[in-house]
């Protein structure tokens, strides 16, 4: 039977209006005036509700730590009640790409209740020579190439040294131009952080061993500090100029870079679009959480939040990805206690729109137009997620259904497939009553209300 979301406050790219939704199957069939439908349908009652295209998370690292399968099962129900739809995750790692990103997929398809699909890592040379097979044969459209692993990319992948990509400057240059030579929408998801850089600074705050740095996140971001961020945008944002590519900034951090970027991005050419992350939203080297907030980017200072928050507002900073990395708390203090030891990542899992609404709408006036264009539609558009985040006939009904109102407290039942949150006794206001993917209602009122493993792999494509 055909579903109706009636006399909803439909969140559109430009303006918001009361419309009804006719939901046929998997796909929004059609928009109507409020009351104009007057065939036979389910009815879903959207009074006072917000509708918006449903969240997309362009970036995850499922399966870091944990079994990707169990990552997808336990923590995707959690990111549906934040109102997710669809997420990209990041695969990386030794082995064959085609036979492990297969394994990531039926991974996927039997476990996650949202859709999902795969941005790739570039860290062997022979990857290289794979990209169009990347392309043509998995459905990636989108790669991620690390500066921050320069040198060491072997260790991370298990390969012989020589058999590595270095991840140099020059490595980033030619493999945005080979990606360019392919399709101008292939798209280099880039970790800005210069290694050269924060490997020195390390060793100098490990041998100045002031005792306050040790312990504190403060200390952990004088190893990287915003410039360290900031200068290597400004030269990936200048290379990708030269190869006329399509860069994609993940997880910026500080005002600089968004300084930054708004210095080169009217005169330069190539793409580029900034994102950044909840946790550089609302947290800073201070939050309670301490080291349990050690990331890279580290968290830095209330200015940098509301620099961020501005370029949300400008258009500047374009998409939020959570970078949730589900894991335990003993697995991260596996290698020690203080910033050195402590490993990196914390999960956060459908965090985006509550931290969207609650921050950017009720406290900073941002429009929701606005929001809801970072929350999904323009993710859809990088990531060539060409069926979702566009509330019109023809496109998915993935749908989150927003009480402006709805105020919670992030307690352990929404820290998803995590003993631990960041985010711990935060209260965020502004909670979807319903979460619809394609077309099924999978969680209302917080509880979710559809079975994992319903979700499916997204094959991208690049136009001919
Ligand atoms: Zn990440």
């Amino acid at each position: 039977m055909d579903k109706l979301i009636q006399n909803g406050n439909v969140v559109f790219e430009t303006e918001i209006r009361r419309c009804d939704i006719l939901i046929r199957g998997e796909k929004i069939a059609a928009v109507f005036a409020p009351g104009a439908f007057s065939g036979e349908a389910e009815v879903i009652d959207a009074s006072g509700l917000y509708v918006m295209p449903g969240t997309i998370d362009p970036h995850q690292h499922l399966g870091l730590y944990k079994d990707l399968g169990d990552a997808f099962r336990k923590d995707t129900p959690r990111q549906a009640v934040g109102g997710l739809t669809t997420l990209l995750n990041y695969h990386r790692g030794k082995g064959d790409y085609y036979e492990t990103v297969q394994e990531a997929i039926e991974a996927g398809e039997k476990n996650s209740l949202v859709d999902f699909a795969f941005s790739l890592g570039l860290c062997a040379k022979e990857h290289l020579n794979e990209l169009r097979g990347y392309v043509d044969r998995l459905g990636i459209t989108s790669f991620k190439f690390f500066f921050d692993k320069q040198d060491i990319a072997h260790t991370f992948y298990d390969l012989p040294e020589e058999a590595a990509l270095t991840l140099d400057k020059a490595d980033f240059y030619f493999i945005m131009k080979q990606l360019r030579e392919i399709s101008p929408e292939l798209l280099l998801c880039v970790h800005c952080e210069d290694a050269d850089l924060f490997r020195a600074l390390q060793k100098a705050v490990k041998e100045e061993d002031n005792p306050n740095d040790r312990y504190s996140l403060a200390g952990f971001e004088k190893t990287r500090p915003d410039w360290v961020e900031t200068i290597t945008i400004g030269d990936t944002m200048w290379m990708n100029h030269i190869a006329d590519g399509n860069l994609y900034v993940v997880h910026t951090s500080a005002a600089s870079s968004v300084e930054m970027y708004d210095l080169l991005s009217g005169t330069l050419g190539g793409k580029v679009t900034l994102e950044t992350c909840p946790h550089y939203l609302v947290l800073t080297k201070d939050s309670p959480c301490g080291l349990m907030g050690k990331v890279n980017p580290p968290l830095r200072t209330a200015a940098d939040n509301e620099a961020l928050w501005e370029g949300i507002r400008s258009g500047s900073v374009k998409t939020v990805g959570t970078d949730n990395v589900p894991v335990w708390k003993e697995k991260r203090y596996e290698p020690g206690d203080d910033i050195w030891g402590v490993y990196v990542g914390f999960g956060g899992p459908g965090m985006i729109l509550p931290v969207l609404i609650s921050e950017g709408y009720h406290k900073r006036g941002i429009p929701l137009t606005t929001l809801s264009m970072v929350n999904s539609t323009n993710t859809a558009r990088v990531f060539l997620l060409r069926e979702k985040g566009v509330i019109a006939p023809g496109y998915d009904a993935d749908l989150a259904l927003v009480d402006l109102d709805w105020e919670r407290e992030i307690t352990p039942e929404l820290f998803g497939d995590s003993d631990f949150s960041v985010y711990e006794g935060m209260k965020l206001k502004g909670w979807p009553r319903y979460t619809i993917s394609r077309g099924e209602v999978i969680q209302k009122d917080g509880v979710v209300t559809a079975e994992p493993g319903r979700g499916r792999y997204i094959r991208r494509h690049v136009r001919p």
